[in-house]
């Protein structure tokens, strides 16, 4: 009898997780309304408009708040080490992922760059096997990796058949190939980076450094890049390297033949990279980036980018919708980076979930200059689920009360 009575209970509680009330954001399947959502051993096992809380175990109510697919962010720097004078690459001014993923939604961080052919197995052991968070890599072209300095200018070390080779030895962790910083008045990088690319079937990023003359965009977007490559830090106006939103204030036609053309504009914010100057009238005339991202690492953190809730929140008050917002940080990378597995939540998949907060209110926003946007929204994260598992909860909202 005891046991009959234990096993419906059981059954009864049939779900480990289930989030109730919230408004679903998920791209993917075309779902932007109040739904609840059931997890079971890691995986989502039901989206419903109204699940009876009696079938699991924990119930969290999220009502008034949106619950999205974990975050990707496909801008990171993660490869953190104590190797001196290695900038991005095994050294300190990488972050380590979990310390600052998941309070911000994310679930999955992609390193650019980092680790070349030649480190990579080192960034595997140190980083990615020893994170909860899901650490993906873009090779950097240069073998060594975004080590700074006269390491990231050597052609000779941008091998594109070896780079490939490392990638197709890593097809789950390692997504894309990255060139960054070069500075010189020659296309030899970038055609290194798309053989690479070719060869190992995967996008290319790139940061398209300077040089003085500047190396055309133009041909940049429209001859060397393929479409379903990525150009990182849209909204930058660095010297050497032309901008999108040119003296008159307006978006250069080269740069809408080119998304029409599948080029992926990324944000990459970074800690030089994203000025209101060019991201407000391009966005005034209709110029959204594909992708937001946060180019992530000691040097952006504590300046205008802070974390990829902020950098969404910058484009909800240059007037895109919180589903856009959510959409081109979740299920647009995931395509973006051929990881189409995740981004969504679909029945079946992992579930990684994230329980995001509007909030409204008097609010300022910071460039990479230093200067102000006001705004009244600013979406806030709540909660983290990953891989079935919270992982952070702002406000205790899966915890019992202290006095139960
Ligand atoms: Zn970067």
């Amino acid at each position: 009898m005891i046991a009959l009575l234990f096993s419906s209970f059981l059954s009864a509680q049939e779900f480990d997780i289930l989030i109730k009330g919230g408004r679903l954001i998920d791209a993917k399947n075309a779902i932007d309304k109040v739904m609840d959502v059931a997890v079971r051993e890691g995986k989502v096992a039901l989206v419903a408009e109204n699940i009876s809380a009696n079938r699991a175990k924990k119930v969290i109510n999220a009502k008034g708040m949106y619950v999205a697919p974990g975050l990707i962010d496909i801008h990171s720097h993660n490869f953190f080490g104590t190797e001196p004078n290695a900038y991005l690459s095994n050294s300190f001014t990488a972050l380590p992922p979990d310390g600052f993923s998941f309070r911000s939604g994310v679930t999955t961080l992609v390193d650019v760059g980092g680790a070349g052919w030649r480190n990579f197995r080192i960034f595997k052991e140190q980083t990615i096997d020893r994170s909860k968070t899901r650490v993906l890599s873009f090779l950097n072209i240069v073998g060594s990796g975004m080590k700074g300095g006269a390491i990231e200018q050597n052609i000779d070390d941008m091998n594109p058949k070896l780079t490939a080779m490392v990638a197709k030895q890593f097809p789950e962790h390692i997504v894309g190939v990255k060139l960054a910083h070069y500075s010189g008045f020659d296309w030899t990088p970038t055609e290194r980076a798309v053989e690479a690319g070719k060869i190992a079937n995967i996008p290319i990023m790139i940061d398209f450094g300077g040089s003085q003359p500047e190396l055309s965009l133009e041909t940049l977007f429209m001859e060397k890049l393929r479409p379903g490559d990525i150009f990182t830090h849209a909204y930058a106006h660095v010297n050497g390297r032309t901008p999108i939103v040119n003296e008159k204030g307006e978006v250069e036609d080269f740069a809408w033949a080119a998304q029409k053309r599948g080029i992926i504009f990324d944000v990459g914010h970074g800690g030089g990279s994203f000025l209101f100057e060019q991201a407000i009238p391009a966005m005034k005339q209709g110029f959204k980036p594909n992708s937001i991202s946060t180019d992530f690492h000691t040097g952006s953190m504590n300046g205008g980018m802070k974390d990829i809730i902020n950098v969404m929140s910058k484009f909800l008050n240059m007037d895109m919708s919180v589903n856009e917002v959510i959409t081109k940080a979740t299920w647009n990378p995931a395509k973006i980076i051929k990881r189409e597995d995740i981004g969504h939540l679909s029945v079946g998949t992992v579930a990684d979930i994230t329980i995001l907060n509007l909030r409204e209110g008097d609010f300022g926003f910071i460039d990479t200059k230093g200067k102000r946007m006001k705004g009244n929204k600013k979406l806030e994260c709540e909660l983290t689920i990953r891989d079935g598992k919270v992982v952070y909860d702002l406000n205790g909202l899966a915890a019992e009360s202290w006095d139960k």
